[in-house]
């Protein structure tokens, strides 16, 4: 399959081979899920996606941001393979091995942090966020109950993180009562400032709210054992805080002693152009959460942290799966990969210019509302009318299908933005072809509004 073929559509998806599986999994598997489009996968290379039916479509996915170094890179094969040949499991609840210690310490090597780390290993971003949860609240032995998350947030749908998780109502409907003990306070979405404030104007009031009303007047702060965050908000829309935002938060944390919990089990592993997101503002959190992208695929998570801070007791935290030896040896590859290839280089490269793609549509598209993002996390806000900036939701569910129709799968975040998050080596033919398909998507679904 090379990159000169795709897109190619040969049938209308769904062809009559993916709605016979549409059908049965319809039948067989609880549907709540999300689910945008009909696609179908046979198999995957590179950033290419072919469905039953023989079609070919760009991946700006990447699985949810899982595959950053390319579907079933070959050298994250080999090592799976390889290690699949020695063992699958011995789980680190009770024993030891060498691929989770030899990942271990690639990832203490990749996170900010001029100290000495540690790292538990866990099988997703839901358990890595509550691994984070459980050391934070562990560290400070049950003496500071509460934790600060953001409304926006997602950090996943197991009842701890479900409860740190605020961007849907759907996410939390009919599950309540949640965990005590969480409260919420708005991001710094200034796109949409829910003071109705001007950055830079405002003066950061984001952050003064929450030492003035959130810790003067409501949240205990020396009974705060954490901030749970993502750098970038990630599922609530693509979200970028303003310059100083995260350093005026780490200064906050420092003054109540409260620890910073970077959640980047999206933003992590090289999609912004830095291992981690957060080091785009010069920030050193406490505790880091990663997933996603971590394995290529595989499930895994990981909390790295402040090895002071990682420190809780035998017995008090652990899972059978948790750091699956195949697992870790996918993670060690895909590290290697994305300093060999220099995969963040790539990302900055080819995210600035998709940036800029958008920058231009935007002077002929006025549904095109606001364009925002680091590296290869890129978020692109469509609104019925810029003045209003009303959420152009209808628009964006039908950018999505027509683009899925023409060989294009992304998806969107947030109320109406369009996600872009592809493999961190998709190349800059592959990735103007996509840009191409999006804007006469755009083109045509503002044609049709103005008439
Ligand atoms: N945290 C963030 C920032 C996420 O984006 C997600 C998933 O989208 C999660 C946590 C939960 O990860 P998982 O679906 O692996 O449980």
């Amino acid at each position: 399959m090379t990159e000169i073929d795709v897109p190619k559509i040969i049938v209308t998806p769904p062809g009559p081979n993916a709605k016979k599986i549409l059908e049965e999994d319809e039948t067989f598997l609880m549907q709540s899920f999300v689910r945008w489009y009909p696609l179908v996968l046979k198999e995957a290379k590179g950033c290419i996606l072919t469905d039953v039916d023989g079609n070919k479509y760009i991946d700006l996915n990447a699985g949810i941001a899982v595959t950053s170094v390319g579907h079933c890179h070959p050298k994250v094969v080999e090592a799976i393979k390889r290690q699949a040949e020695k063992y699958l499991h011995y789980s680190l609840t009770d024993f030891w091995y060498d691929v989770a210690v030899e990942l271990a310490k690639k990832l203490c090597k990749i996170t900010p942090g001029d100290f000495q780390k540690r790292v538990f290993l866990c099988n997703s971003g839901a358990e890595a966020v509550e691994g984070a949860m459980k050391v934070a609240r562990g560290y400070f032995k049950g003496s500071r109950p509460y934790i600060m998350a953001y409304i926006g947030a997602f950090h996943g749908r197991l009842f701890g993180s479900v409860t740190l998780t605020s961007s849907k109502p759907v996410q939390r409907k009919w599950f309540a009562p949640l965990l005590p003990s969480v409260e919420h306070v708005p991001y710094p979405y200034c796109y949409r400032c829910p003071w109705k404030q001007r950055y830079p104007e405002c003066g950061y009031w984001c952050v003064d709210f929450i030492d003035e009303y959130y810790f003067k007047k409501f949240v205990p702060p020396d009974e705060t054992s954490c901030i749970v965050f993502e750098p970038i908000q990630g599922e609530g829309g693509y979200i970028v805080p303003p310059p100083e935002y995260w350093s005026k938060i780490r200064k906050l944390c420092d003054n109540y002693g409260i620890l910073m919990i970077s959640d980047e089990v999206q933003s992590g592993m090289g999609r912004t152009g830095k291992w981690f997101a957060i080091e785009n503002w010069n920030v050193t959190p406490d505790l880091i959460t990663v997933a996603k992208g971590i394995a290529a695929g595989l499930p895994l998570g990981a909390v790295i942290g402040r090895a002071d801070v990682m420190s809780l007791p035998r017995g008090s935290h652990a899972s059978t799966f948790g750091g699956n030896p195949v697992s870790c040896a996918a993670a060690s590859a895909v590290i290697d990969v994305i300093e060999e290839e220099r995969l963040m280089e790539n990302a900055v490269k080819i995210g600035d210019y998709a940036m800029k793609r958008f920058r231009e549509m935007a002077e002929k598209i006025e549904l095109i509302g606001d364009i925002r993002g680091k590296g290869l996390m890129i978020g692109v806000e469509l609104v019925k009318d810029r003045k209003s900036k009303e959420p152009a939701v209808k628009e964006l569910e039908s950018f999505l299908i027509n683009c899925f129709k023409r060989g294009v799968a992304v998806i969107g975040c947030g109320v109406s933005s369009i996600r872009i998050s592809p493999p961190l080596n998709i190349s800059i033919e592959l990735m103007d072809k996509a840009l191409s398909i999006m804007e006469e998507v755009l083109l045509e679904i503002d044609k049709s509004r103005s008439k």
